[in-house]
């Protein structure tokens, strides 16, 4: 199920991407319950659907199958894909941990050396733009570049456990696509991203959530961006280094995860900032990155005004 927030009303809503249509899960499972034995009234919210019991998840399929099959819901529940706005598809992520440096090839572009443990850094929900939004360089800097990562959205509290390895994936609620943009200059002139990982409008974030189910092995999935078109990173999730599990098993050994935390895994060879010459991005360039079995998150580039 591919999963996703769109705006109504200046307020976000909770979808379902179903033959290019965008299904609002909460108007059309009203519109269902009464003729449906397995229908309950959906949340209004992805966050509510995410944490919600595993009753929540077989609902939002059934409701997707009845829409793929036919079923007959009100026009205002369902809308073309060009008609919504979509909105990240969380919007306010409880956290947002990223991993540098997960891929040696990377590593290695970027100088630096593989890391015997993960490493972790912070990013903030105010970060966040939506699939079609624009990323904005920014007046300080123009080393404005591009990270195509995997993210996994967690679906369960771990609720003060260590989370084993073998345990792990049963938090996964799915995945999604992220864009870790980072300003380089500020990245690497103090020794800590969070800076350089935080500038406003520079964390892409979707265009969906795919459940679990059906996205297949995490861990074989082909990760592709371009920059106008032209292809800057390729890689598979196979060559990470430390997979899903062994990032939950990890992270858990010092927080709680929550429903709704969001995990980018790391990015590719292929940055721009160690091309010769250095590539950054610029008003008016689009960078996209696709990963199979998931979508491709397309963003324009824009200067700050
Ligand atoms: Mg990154």
């Amino acid at each position: 199920m591919k999963l996703l927030t769109f705006e109504k009303d200046g307020a976000p809503r909770a979808g379902a991407l179903v033959d290019g249509k965008v299904v609002d899960l909460n108007l059309a499972s009203r519109a269902l319950m009464a003729r449906h034995a397995a229908v309950f009234e959906l949340p209004e919210r992805m966050e509510d659907f995410v944490r919600g019991p595993e009753q929540v998840l077989a609902c939002g399929h059934a409701v997707v199958d009845l829409v793929a099959n036919g079923a007959a819901v009100p026009g205002w529940a369902v809308r073309p894909r060009d008609q919504v706005k979509l909105l990240p598809p969380l919007v306010n992520p409880p956290k947002i941990i990223c991993v540098a440096r997960n891929y040696a090839e990377h590593a290695k572009e970027a100088g630096l050396e593989p890391s015997q443990i993960p490493i972790l850094f912070a990013r903030f929900s105010a970060t966040l733009v939506a699939d079609g939004d624009p990323v904005i360089v920014p007046k300080v800097s123009p080393q404005l570049d591009w990270e195509g990562e995997l993210a996994v959205v967690i679906g369960k509290p771990t609720s003060g456990r260590r989370v084993s390895r073998a345990a792990a994936m049963d938090y996964v609620f799915g995945y999604s696509i992220f864009n870790d943009v980072t300003v380089r200059d500020y990245q690497f002139r103090v020794p800590q991203y969070t800076a350089g990982k935080n500038f406003r409008s520079s964390g892409p974030f979707g265009p969906c959530i795919v459940t679990a189910d059906a996205v297949g092995d995490p861990h074989n999935l082909q990760i592709t961006t371009k920059l106008n078109g032209a292809v800057m990173q390729s890689a598979n999730t196979s060559t990470m280094i430390f997979d899903i599990p062994t990032l939950i098993e990890h992270i858990s050994d010092f927080i709680d995860l929550e429903a709704g935390d969001v995990i980018p895994t790391g990015t590719p060879a292929g940055v721009g900032f160690k091309r010769k010459p250095p590539v950054f991005l610029k008003h008016g360039d689009e960078v996209a990155v696709e990963i199979s079995n998931i979508g491709v998150l397309r963003n324009p580039v824009r200067d700050e005004v």
